[in-house]
């Protein structure tokens, strides 16, 4: 059942103080599901003094008994997976079946992360002098002020808090106001598990009145944003003033490669699943399709049909392959992209526009013959539009698919293995998947370069983000 959502400081669920509140809207159907409570300024100082408080107490707390409590929330989360998928289906509109994986994975990341919060180790560095013993010791960054998008609801904001708690931070977490319950869902899977009151609060509200109060706020040791790349510079040079460390995962624009010899019923199969997940509304979504012109025809209609036969419907629809978009403002960016595109002369293969007058619904689109001007061949769609160009030699893809300030992920197809390590080198990316989709799991790095951001929200590397380095050398005497 969707109710009210209500925010969380000190361990305790509360309307806040600010008597503010907004509707929660079901993309699907356009009706409004429930409210969500707005925090404050007050609440805002409750939840600052909170993860100060908490910080003191969970840093103290041994990572063998961290790693207990935070497996324990990770078995929480997935035995209410069903319960937690129909929340997010019905704000977030993406069909059940990618709900229910979405929060199963936020357990596999969940015990991921409690894993690594047993392995923080330091290093002794051998000394030049007789009795001096150099330790290098990682010690928790402080307490953590997080900022989550809409897309993957949980997966968002798991990837971070989990990260966080492992290294033995507290955390303010401010979530999406389009997605809230799936967020609070995951919040009470730790609070379930025993985590003391003040280490974890969540917070929502207008987001930049949020992160200009929290980020400057001297008990926050450290900001993490994923988001849009406009919002992300923002928040950037507002942790800049104020010398806090950063993590941020920002917008993409992935080049989807396929090679004149590559396996191109696989690639069509592959990249036509993983473009239109989530309604494309996903990061590292396949983007700007390059294809040679040896295979263009080959791969352009094997596309068309995969997109044309996705059944769009609301997501609570057992046979809906792709649901609503998140909000209007998709539909309307949609629209403008399609337009702007088939304007300048690119050929509009199917969909193209949306779908009833209820719900935010568009169809599967593909684009061929895009030309180069096409807003859509610079700005991240977000959504589900496919632009195909051709391309004849590995120098000229490689030039376009570098051309763009964006860095995160990156598709390629091919059967020669020189191809294979060529294209890995060449891509400046954050992450290359080629032959194959392979992202996104908790043991792998995860995240990008230029104007994606920096930092990984994976893998060994992610804890390190909340960690601080502190050397300690000694000299031991009588
Ligand atoms: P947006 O930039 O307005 O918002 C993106 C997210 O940032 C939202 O969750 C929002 O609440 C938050 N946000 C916005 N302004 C903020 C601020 N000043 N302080 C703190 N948080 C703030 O964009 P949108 O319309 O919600 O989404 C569209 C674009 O956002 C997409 O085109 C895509 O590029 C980007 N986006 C990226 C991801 C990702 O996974 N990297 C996720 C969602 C959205």
């Amino acid at each position: 059942m969707y109710s009210d959502v209500k925010l969380f400081i000190n361990g305790e669920w509360t309307t806040g103080s600010s008597g503010k509140s907004e509707p929660i809207v079901n993309p699907a159907t356009g009706q409004v599901l429930a409210r969500l409570a707005h925090a404050g300024t007050a609440d805002l100082d409750e939840a600052l003094h909170a993860a100060d408080k908490g910080f003191k107490v969970w840093r103290k707390v041994s990572g063998f008994e961290r790693s207990k409590l935070l497996r324990k929330a990770g078995d929480i989360i997935r035995s209410r997976a069903d319960e937690i998928a129909a929340l997010m289906t019905q704000e977030q509109g993406k069909p059940l079946a990618e709900a229910k994986m979405e929060t199963m994975l936020a357990g596999d990341i969940m015990d991921w992360f409690a894993e690594e919060s047993r392995r923080t180790y330091g290093r002794i560095v051998p000394a030049r002098a007789d009795g001096v013993m150099q330790l290098v010791v990682k010690e928790p960054v402080g307490p953590v002020a997080a900022f989550t998008p809409w897309n993957f609801p949980i997966n968002q904001a798991v990837r971070k808090v989990s990260a966080a708690l492992a290294a033995g931070c507290s955390v303010i977490l401010k979530g999406p106001e389009e997605t809230p319950a799936s967020v609070a869902a995951l919040v009470k899977a730790y609070a379930d598990a025993g985590l003391p009151a003040g280490v974890l609060n969540l917070v929502f509200g207008v987001p930049s009145e949020i992160s200009e109060y929290l980020i400057p706020s001297p008990v926050i040791r450290k900001i993490t944003f994923t988001g849009s790349t406009p919002v992300g510079k923002k928040l950037a040079a507002l942790a800049g003033q104020h010398m806090k460390r950063i993590t941020m995962e920002l917008g993409g624009h992935a080049p989807a490669i396929v090679f004149g010899d590559a396996d191109v019923d696989t690639a069509v199969k592959q990249l036509a699943a993983s473009k239109f997940r989530n309604a494309g509304q996903v990061c590292i979504a396949p983007t700007r399709f390059l294809v040679h012109e040896s295979v263009y025809e080959r791969f352009t209609d094997g596309f068309v049909k995969a997109a044309q036969a996705i059944k769009v419907g609301d997501g609570m629809n057992a046979d809906s392959r792709m649901g609503a978009l998140a909000n209007s403002r998709r539909i309307e960016a949609m629209q403008m992209f399609v337009d702007d595109a088939v304007g300048k002369g690119a050929k509009l293969l199917t969909g193209g526009k949306r779908i009833g007058t209820t719900g935010n619904f568009f169809e599967p689109t593909v684009l061929g013959h895009v030309p180069a001007g096409a807003r859509i061949m610079s700005e991240e769609p977000f959504g589900p539009i496919a632009p195909i160009v051709s391309f004849s030699s590995f120098d000229e893809v490689v030039a376009e698919a570098n051309r763009l300030p964006f860095g995160l992920a990156s598709y390629a197809y091919t059967r020669s293995s020189k191809t294979v390590q060529a294209i890995g080198a060449a891509i400046e990316s954050g992450m290359v998947t080629i032959n194959h989709v392979g992202f996104a799991l908790p043991e792998l790095p995860f995240g990008g370069m230029k104007d994606s951001g920096y930092g990984s929200e994976g893998g060994t590397e992610a804890i390190e983000a909340y960690l601080n380095t502190k050397l300690i050398t000694q000299l031991g005497v009588e």
